[in-house]
């Protein structure tokens, strides 16, 4: 609770840098969520029906292929970026899921969705650590 009134007086000076990431947040998961639909579209139109222009045929075969190479990372990425907005909102961004530790600016900066600081992004991976 000291944490969330912290982060209440320091919000002005804090806000541009987490409404920016915000921002890049909602970004990043409109774009894969575009891509969810306009291929579940496409896959339903192909589906129904046999007659379909040769520019719509090209763009389903080249999304298809785009999104086969990605879905399950891009799944994944989904959740983390859901749950990054979810922390956010409710003043939990930013910190480390395991040790507490503030996350480096820096690493937001690369992976605005993070939720482990890299010394214990590093023991996850390594099945060292449960992730949760
Ligand atoms: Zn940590």
């Amino acid at each position: 609770m000291a944490k969330a009134s912290a982060a209440k007086k320091t919000r002005k000076s804090a806000k541009s840098g987490l409404d920016q990431l915000r921002e890049r947040l909602q970004v990043q998961r409109q774009e894969i969520l575009d891509m969810y639909e306009h291929d579940l579209r496409v896959g339903q139109e192909t589906s129904d029906e046999g007659a379909e222009d040769l520019v719509d045929r090209a763009n389903s075969a080249y999304n298809r292929e785009f999104m086969l190479s990605l879905s399950g990372s891009e799944r994944e990425i989904l959740k983390e970026i859901e749950s990054a907005l979810e922390r956010i909102d409710s003043g939990d961004y930013g910190v480390c899921n395991s040790c507490e530790e503030k996350i480096p600016a820096k690493r937001l900066q690369a992976v605005p969705w993070a939720r482990y600081c890299i010394d214990c992004q590093e023991l996850v991976e390594q099945g060292l650590l449960q992730d949760n």
